[in-house]
């Protein structure tokens, strides 16, 4: 992630310097050439076939002319997959073909070759791209005594005479003869030991443990899981074909025992996102800062070097707040992240820490890091007006305590800040709580989920072991930031639902495709699968998973991954986009009915107002396209109908139309995926969820 960043900040011409020695240019330009290969390329007039030849050849046989294919239309097929010239690939709508295409290499990976493809496609279209019953009808054709093979369609005309292209229609049903049976078809692919341990392939001899396995390899993977199966267990698998149809029928993602493998990794260690908020000069930066040198996280050297240069540069306070700064300064240089600063571990959980605070009083930004969060630190300043000024109007805490909240956000804990400055005062931390606690409740947080912890993040106070400071110690007992962080509830991992994984990045690697980043928000994804990109409805191939920095052959829900994808073009993947399950994939629409909550508003919302509407990574312009309901804040019931305007507090059904197609789902299929915020000039005006898609444009 870090160094696409530095590739995108580059100045033109810087990144053209040396550009040349990474990408491209894998051959130098003065390099020599065999005679043969020479002998082989070089056009010589004496050796070319004269035109009289050519004419003499013709006469003896009648030569016809061969209808073209069209490859505009198909040009990212694999032609390797035709196995006559004149099969034409039928012309589908993109998610079909992607169907087509996913069912033909699931039965490919069951039956070999031993089916020619048009078979396949026939039985694929008939059966509706229902991968069982397509292969169940695959099957059956290959069980049932040999019929002559069906002629091609009117595209592709049988040729009786001559040595056409045609021919291999006629001699097809020979070779469809001499095709094995099901059972005896040994893939090579399928005789692979698999799992995480050393991968060996007859061909080829995998010896270190934990890498991204050969691509063959990975496909076996993918198809099998990740518990490692003997070559034995492979062949009773094969041999056992007809039964374990449903095992093939099901997508990779399905195959692998996902929960499983996650208690397994992290040594159980449960993961959970995080995200710092609050007001300006809160003291997040500082808060984080101290609390990562404390838990080891930055070496002594490191923060001295600090103290020392925020003292000359005349911001001794600010000495912390570097430890992360230096991380966003990291990031755009394009070095390599300390990974300790982004995700640290607690004795339950490893956190991932979103947003680095660094990321201050960017709004929009900040909706990016809570729409990927699970629980979120509020940060306040204690000291005298500065909690009043960050809480009043125009202060951050309440817009950012209720983005966290409609975001999905449930868990909270409250750092009240800088509470050295007010000589550890319990009456001073008493007001603040009981004033933020009303407004928290009203934002829908419930008092269970939300903890006050009085802490100092200069002087490093009850940060990562319980307080001290006599002060302190002699009216507060409860925990220290870190044990609270460490007892926040796991959200729950929708591992077996659809994989969707929500793209905040997408950057070009080193390597062939590209990479994107996000955070997959349900199911799991192994390498090697394809998948479906939307709202594009482009169909791609994972090739590489990484988390935080490390290659892995499979990721879940719950996890912020870096993925490799070929099979696409870098122009069809955005910021905002979803990738998603090839069999189930995520709907797109670009008008919707939700249901919102309005936030304090001074200007009442009209028909036709204009917003910009916040969806997990992405924002879109977008209007109130009609007013439907107003409802009644408890019950929810319809209190008016097609009222003229929305007004502060109002709950209510709206009609939004976007300007393109978004990723979305409805609230009650996934509710992080079917809730959004929407947003006029710099303020939050609404938080909103899905109720009905009005023109899926699946
Ligand atoms: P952010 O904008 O919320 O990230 O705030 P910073 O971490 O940049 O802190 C803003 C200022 O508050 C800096 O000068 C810090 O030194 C100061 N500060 C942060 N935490 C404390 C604290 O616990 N006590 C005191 N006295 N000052 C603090």
């Amino acid at each position: 992630m870090s160094r696409h960043r530095n590739i995108r900040s580059m100045n033109v011409h810087d990144e053209y310097e040396g550009y040349d020695d990474v990408y491209g240019h894998s051959v130098e330009d003065d390099y020599g050439v065999s005679p043969a290969t020479e002998a082989q390329f070089m056009y010589r007039r004496s050796e070319a076939p004269r035109l009289s030849s050519f004419i003499e050849e013709s006469k003896k046989e009648s030569i016809e002319e061969e209808e073209e294919y069209d490859y505009d239309d198909h040009e990212d097929h694999d032609h390797s997959l035709s196995d006559s010239q004149t099969f034409q690939w039928p012309r589908l709508s993109d998610q079909n073909e992607a169907r087509l295409r996913s069912c033909l290499e699931e039965i490919q990976n069951v039956i070999g070759d031993s089916v020619p493809q048009h078979v396949l496609v026939d039985t694929v279209m008939r059966c509706d791209y229902d991968l069982e019953k397509a292969l169940d009808a695959v099957l059956s054709i290959q069980d049932k005594p040999k019929e002559a093979r069906p002629m091609p369609t009117a595209a592709a005309p049988p040729r009786t005479q001559g040595a056409g292209a045609g021919d291999r229609w006629q001699q097809a049903p020979a070779k469809e003869e001499a095709a094995p049976r099901v059972a005896q078809v040994s893939t090579p692919r399928r005789q692979v030991k698999t799992g995480f341990q050393p991968v060996a392939t007859s061909s080829k001899q995998v010896t270190t443990g934990f890498q991204v396995p050969p691509a063959d390899t990975r496909e076996v993977i993918a198809e099998n899981g990740l518990s490692g199966s003997t070559e034995a267990g492979e062949r009773e698998d094969q041999q056992a074909v007809p039964t374990s149809q449903k095992a093939a029928g099901k997508t990779k993602q399905g195959v692998l025992d996902v929960a499983a493998e996650l208690s397994k990794r992290d040594e159980g260690k449960e993961v959970i996102n995080m995200v710092i908020i609050g007001h300006v000069d809160a003291g997040k930066s500082t808060l984080m800062g101290h609390l990562l040198y404390r838990m080891g996280h930055v070496n002594k050297k490191t923060m001295h070097k600090y103290e020392v240069e925020s003292q000359k540069a005349g911001k001794a306070s600010f000495a912390y707040a570097w430890v992360l700064d230096e991380t966003g300064e990291e990031r755009v240089r394009g070095i390599t992240m300390d990974v300790g600063l982004t995700k640290f571990e607690t004795d339950h959980k490893v956190v991932t820490l979103l947003d680095a605070p660094g990321h201050r009083d960017f709004i929009p930004n900040m909706i990016t890091g809570a729409a990927q969060a699970d629980v979120a630190i509020l940060v306040v300043d204690a000291s005298t007006g500065e909690f009043e000024a960050g809480f009043e109007a125009g202060g951050q805490t309440r817009e950012h305590a209720m983005l966290v909240r409609s975001l999905g956000v449930t868990q909270l804990a409250v750092a009240i800040n800088k509470l050295d400055t007010v000589g550890w005062s319990e009456n001073r931390y008493q007001a603040i709580v009981k004033k933020l606690g009303h407004f928290l409740k009203q934002a829908g947080f419930k008092d269970s989920d939300v903890v006050y912890i009085p802490v100092s993040g200069l002087q490093g106070e009850n940060l990562i072991k319980p307080a001290s400071e006599p002060q302190l110690t002699a009216w507060y007992k409860g925990p220290c930031l870190l044990q609270q962080i460490d007892s926040f509830k796991s959200p729950s991992r929708p591992v077996d639902k659809p994989f969707r994984f929500c793209v905040s990045d997408v950057f070009k690697g080193m390597g062939s495709g590209f990479s994107v980043a996000g955070r997959l928000v349900a199911g799991s994804i192994q390498n090697s699968t394809r998948v479906m990109v939307m709202p594009v409805g482009e169909t791609a191939t994972v090739k590489g998973i990484a988390i935080h920095d490390f290659p892995m052959n499979w990721a879940c829900a719950g996890d912020h991954a870096t993925l490799t994808i070929t099979g696409t073009d870098i122009m069809k993947v955005s910021v905002g986009s979803v990738l998603c399950d090839l069999a189930n994939p995520i709907l797109a629409a670009s008008r919707i009915r939700a249901r919102v909550i309005i936030f304090n508003i001074e200007v009442p919302i009209t028909k036709g107002f204009p917003v910009v509407f916040h969806y997990q990574t992405l924002s879109e312009p977008a209007n109130i396209r009609k007013l439907i309901s107003l409802l009644h804040k408890s019950t929810g019931e319809v209190t008016r109908n097609k009222p003229r305007c929305l007004s502060k507090g109002n709950n209510a059904v709206v009609e939004v139309e976007l300007n393109r197609p978004v990723c979305l789902e409805l609230y009650k299929d996934n509710k992080d995926l079917g809730r959004f915020m929407l947003r006029y000039g710099s303020a939050t005006i609404a938080a909103g969820v899905v109720t009905e898609i009005l023109n899926d444009q699946k």
